[in-house]
């Protein structure tokens, strides 16, 4: 039985105040649920909302890191200085980052290697564009990400890792993956993930992103392969986010 996860991608928002007081209220009313509750703040927040959950029933994570352990290069963080600061979760090949910051599955794959190295969960995110699914690309694009990802990593590696399946065109945009459609792909990611090993296929915790709401999580969640979300507008307001993590349990 795998435990589900909601987890909050706060993207590029918040004020050291706002993202305390975020965390402090998504902290208070999740105590008693089943999911693991992540919550994703960018760096120079995660010392603070760290301190807010702490001793809470609620994770914190990155939105990415480098590959790199450490030395000479500016502007980077490495998956041992979150792990340092109390990350137990990075996001990693997010579509904002394929797409803007020009991040390749041969990027991604490194960073895999790196966090998984320093002991920290990665979110490994794919997902295809609107136009690669009105092409029938759908599920080679998602397959390619995804295998590409895992490469050269041992099964007990993979078993650890979350997938999230977030089709492009879903992000932001208030159009959401009907629950059969985000099934269908997710069974699809179960049986790729199957030709690394059945048990790994069967571990893998895989959550859906893109326009996840209070008022359609619940039947999402309730598909056989979905086993939680990967939240980004809706995270960022308290009622919504808990009521988005109550639906996973
Ligand atoms: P939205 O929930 O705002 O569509 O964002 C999804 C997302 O990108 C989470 O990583």
């Amino acid at each position: 039985m795998r435990k589900s996860i909601v987890a909050g991608n706060w993207k590029l928002n918040g004020s050291l105040e706002t993202v305390s007081q975020l965390a402090s209220g998504v902290a208070s009313q999740v105590s008693n649920l089943n999911s693991e509750v992540v919550v994703c703040p960018v760096y120079v927040h995660l010392n603070p909302v760290a301190s807010a959950v702490s001793g809470k029933k609620v994770a914190l994570g990155a939105q990415n890191c480098s590959a790199q352990l450490s030395g000479a290069y500016t502007g980077e963080v490495s998956p041992g200085m979150l792990k340092e600061l109390g990350c137990e979760y990075v996001i990693l090949g997010h579509s904002e980052r394929r797409s803007l910051f020009s991040e390749t599955d041969s990027d991604v794959s490194e960073k895999m290697k790196s966090v998984l190295e320093q002991g920290l969960v990665p979110i490994l995110c794919v997902g295809e564009t609107l136009e690669e699914r009105e092409q029938g690309l759908a599920e080679l694009v998602v397959k390619t990400q995804l295998l590409a990802a895992v490469e050269g990593l041992s099964s007990d590696a993979v078993q650890t890792i979350v997938v999230a399946y977030e089709p492009v065109w879903a992000i932001g945009t208030g159009l959401t993956a009907t629950p059969e459609q985000a099934q269908q792909m997710h069974s699809f990611i179960r049986g790729v993930l199957a030709t690394v090993s059945q048990s790994v296929a069967e571990q893998v915790r895989i959550l859906y992103g893109g326009s996840v709401k209070p008022d359609n999580a619940q039947e999402l969640f309730a598909q056989d392969d979905i086993d939680g979300g990967l939240i980004g507008g809706a995270s960022l307001n308290v009622e919504d986010f808990v009521a988005i993590c109550k639906a996973a349990g």
